[in-house]
């Protein structure tokens, strides 16, 4: 029985033929992973399908593993494709791959290639996907968003503690995908915008930190969003007194060493920075 770690999971041997799968950021258990003979099975809890998180445990448990092929059965359609996505070839009434031709999706990659981004030009880290969201606030454009459940948490938190100081805290953006990060780009170069102009507000598909789901766009009222106006707001002098307690850290201040302009309105969380854990 062999211990996992993948990018964003830790997936450990709890009893015969079963694994648990564990979100790496704050060690919740997001699902169980079963495999015996060949064949296997993925668990996970609702907050965490369709974020990649069952072919990334599949794909870490089959490279562990090292058969020489892999079975699988599905009726639900977002699993055939997931399956698909890595090789899979359907047989009569399950699901097939050999080692050889057993493949890891990379959508990633594929977004930035077909933006023309090339790898000399993503000067941000590297920031995968979250594996759990859930539901969160409306926000100023009365957009339904989502965030990882701790930020979630500490954005609830830390929204009350400003309203008792009398400041209103209020989203513009939470969470956001790859995918809708491209298209963000791919709009702006439709119009005709260089792509480094757009990299330099924009940062490229797989490096914004918004798709942690714990970095959020703030905002108050009589202040226009996602304006650098914002940092002469009582919000703002607020978050830089009092973010930190909370666990939110301003990401990109002035002259910051992405290249990123200065964006007094984007704050990530950050668990050892906060004291409400
Ligand atoms: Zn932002």
């Amino acid at each position: 029985m062999t211990y996992i770690s993948t990018q964003r999971l830790d997936i450990k041997p709890t009893h015969k033929n079963c694994w648990s799968i564990f979100d790496k950021f704050d060690q919740h258990l997001i699902g169980k992973l079963f495999f015996k003979k060949q064949w296997f099975n993925i668990i996970l809890k609702p907050h965490s399908l369709g974020l990649g998180v069952a072919t990334e445990s599949a794909f870490g448990l089959m490279k562990a593993i090292n058969c020489d092929h892999y079975k699988a059965k599905t009726d639900l359609a977002h699993a055939a494709s997931f399956l698909r996505g890595m090789g899979f070839v359907k047989q009569e009434n399950h699901y097939m791959v050999s080692a050889e031709t057993l493949t890891c999706p990379d959508p990633y990659l594929e977004l930035n290639q077909s933006l023309g981004i090339e790898d000399r030009k993503l000067s941000c880290p590297f920031q995968p996907t979250a594996v759990q969201l859930i539901d969160s606030d409306i926000d100023c454009f009365d957009r339904s968003t989502k965030l990882h459940p701790q930020a979630h948490h500490a954005w609830h938190q830390m929204k009350q503690a400003a309203k008792d100081d009398g400041v209103l805290l209020q989203l513009v953006s939470a969470f956001r995908s790859m995918k809708y990060q491209a298209q963000l780009i791919q709009g702006k170069l439709d119009n005709g915008i260089p792509l480094d102009d757009i990299l330099s507000v924009n940062t490229a598909p797989g490096h914004s930190e918004h798709h942690t789901g714990r970095a959020i766009d703030i905002t108050t009222h009589e202040f226009e969003a996602l304006s650098t106006s914002f940092e002469s707001s009582p919000a703002f002098k607020w978050l830089t007194d009092r973010g930190a307690e909370f666990g939110f850290i301003m990401s990109y201040p002035k002259d910051n060493q992405y290249g990123i302009i200065y964006e007094p309105w984007h704050w990530c969380y950050h668990p050892v920075a906060g004291v409400n854990k």
